[in-house]
């Protein structure tokens, strides 16, 4: 059974298709019909404000099996700061128990065929196709996500489930030739062992997929940590669709945790030894710590942390098409992307050109309620959150900051902002604000853009807007990050191609290439008669 079957009222009836749809918890019905259909327990009733409405309740997937500590907490809605759903509020011991469990699981995960493993990736990826209308929504309630990036999320998940099918017939290793005679050698690729993520809530299901899917890919298995503001759609989901896939119990585990409650989990992946290396997909800080932690444990990690995104406009660009490219690579999931663009860099004879535009078009972008799908720009993740976008703004402003367009906020969204003369004291100049925040900057040539789109310490994404590709090209290799698109905007992702920062924006890369962090080599010698030794 998937969730507790804890049903206050008087209404035993499974479906519960005649409750009042309210628009206060639009997802609750839908929920409910899903779970009649799997045959599962049904979810729980909350009197809330004297009226009945849903709200399912989640416990953790360890082993297997739904269970939990007890402890919920409320995973609220980011837009109306209603309740999505009431999720386990997992502690160190429930920790200890998923990597036990995904400990057991490993060898019999690694050593299953590749044939076998296709047919489960292939499973799941269908399953997502067919919630995929759901997930939107899901997206949307407990995120914020307008249709648009949570389309993208949920079409680049099953690419990435499809793909990975096949990766377990990667090649295994090398065949490397000795020079001992009669010797032969290999260096085998081997899977780690047990594999912790830990996933954010921006691109919840695209990210929390990512997490999962490439270590499960080349043989270990996982315990995952969502999110505390996104445990639905960044972990539990993602569980029930591999139990309905079929992956074998252990094979993945996800452990969720109130707000704040992250680090007693991690403390159980750093002091188990089974636990090899930690996949961590979030902010720069907390990727610095827990490097430093990694460190200190002698585990492998893999960091997909922040970026201070450029975006290079040369005065030989197609303005009309800049603009677009722009407006998108700064606005689209109201900034919450690593990948959004934070400052365009804009040769000098177009700028005054060009930012009128940028301004125009960002005024038509609409900002409001991402369940409706006419909405481009919604709410960001927390009040907190929304504050931090304000202060970092008006800081820059009282440092002399023009604002050009936006600067305020909009209930819990905040409007489409572009600032100019931001002076480099201003925090915003060079640290990633996350948040529909853009920082317009005039550059006397192609080389300046380049000097200032590797000053900052990041290196994440960038992209140089021109009409000439080799230019471009020779542009783009010079500037100091892992993702670099000529005449092509900042935000882009497909699970074959290597997707992962430098510098302060983290170590290791995504899809197939990611064999390299997920997998290690051991060096197998054979030796055909004897040897001869010095002693
Ligand atoms: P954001 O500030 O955007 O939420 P974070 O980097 O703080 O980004 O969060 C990304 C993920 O890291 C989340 O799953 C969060 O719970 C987790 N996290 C945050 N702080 C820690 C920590 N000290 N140890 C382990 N996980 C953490």
């Amino acid at each position: 059974m998937a969730k507790t079957a804890i049903l206050s009222g008087a209404n035993p009836a499974l479906p519960g298709d005649d409750l009042p749809r309210t628009p206060r918890c639009p997802r609750t019905r839908g929920r409910v019909a899903r779970d009649a259909r799997l045959g599962r327990g049904p979810v729980s009733c909350l009197i809330v404000t004297s009226e009945t409405i849903r709200v399912p309740e989640y416990q953790q997937y360890i082993g297997g099996a739904w269970a939990g500590s007890g402890r919920l907490y409320d995973d609220l809605d980011p837009y109306r700061g209603t309740v999505v759903a009431r999720v386990a509020a997992g502690t160190r011991s429930d920790a200890a128990r998923a990597v036990d469990a995904a400990a057991a699981a490993f060898p019999a995960w690694a050593d299953l065929p590749p044939t076998e493993k296709q047919t489960l990736f292939l499973r799941a990826a269908d399953i997502v196709e067919r919630r995929r209308a759901e997930l939107v929504a899901l997206l949307a309630a407990e995120t914020g996500c307008a249709s648009g990036f949570a389309g993208f999320q949920l079409l680049t998940a099953v690419r990435l489930l499809r793909q990975a099918s096949n990766w377990a017939y990667l090649p295994a290793g090398e065949v490397i030739r000795s020079d001992i005679p009669g010797t032969f050698a290999l260096a085998l690729r081997r899977p780690l062992g047990v594999v912790a993520g830990i996933s954010p809530w921006n691109g919840a299901q695209v990210l929390a997929w990512r997490t999962v899917v490439n270590p499960l890919a080349f043989g270990n298995t996982v315990v995952l940590k969502p999110s505390e503001e996104a445990p639905v759609s960044a972990g539990l989901v993602v569980a029930e669709i591999l139990e309905e896939a079929g992956f074998p119990s252990g094979v993945l585990n996800v452990v969720t945790h109130a707000p704040g409650e992250a680090v007693p989990i991690a403390d159980e992946f750093f002091e188990r030894p089974e636990v090899r290396c930690i996949n961590f997909t979030g902010s720069s800080a907390t990727g610095r710590i827990l490097a430093e932690r990694a460190g200190r444990a002698l585990k492998r990690c893999v960091l997909e942390l922040g970026g201070y995104n450029p975006l290079i406009v040369l005065a030989d660009a197609d303005l009309d098409y800049a603009v677009e490219a722009t407006a998108f690579a700064a606005f689209f999931h109201s900034g919450q992307i690593c990948m959004n663009a934070r400052k365009v860099l804009v040769e000098e004879s177009v700028y005054d050109t060009f930012v009128d535009r940028l301004t125009a078009r960002a005024q038509m972008l609409r900002s409001g309620d991402p369940a409706d799908p006419a909405t481009l720009i919604g709410p960001l993740i927390t009040p907190a959150a929304l504050a931090r976008v304000s202060r970092e703004v008006d800081e820059a402003v009282a440092a002399g900051a023009r604002v050009l367009t936006g600067g305020t906020a909009d209930g819990p969204c905040y409007r489409p902002t572009i600032l100019a003369d931001v002076p480099a004291g201003a925090r915003i100049h060079s640290e990633e604000t996350f948040g529909p925040v853009l920082v317009a900057q005039s550059v006397a040539s192609a080389d300046e853009a380049v000097a200032v789109a590797n000053s900052t310490s990041y290196g994440l994404s960038a992209g140089i807007l021109t009409r000439d590709n080799q230019r471009g090209f020779a542009l783009a290799r010079r500037i100091d990050a892992g993702v670099v698109h000529v005449n092509d905007q900042t935000v882009a992702d497909e699970p074959q191609l290597p997707l992962g920062g430098v510098k302060d924006s983290g170590w290791g890369r995504s899809g197939p290439h990611s064999m390299a962090d997920f997998t290690e080599l051991q060096w197998i010698t054979t030796r055909e008669g004897t040897g001869s030794y010095p002693i």
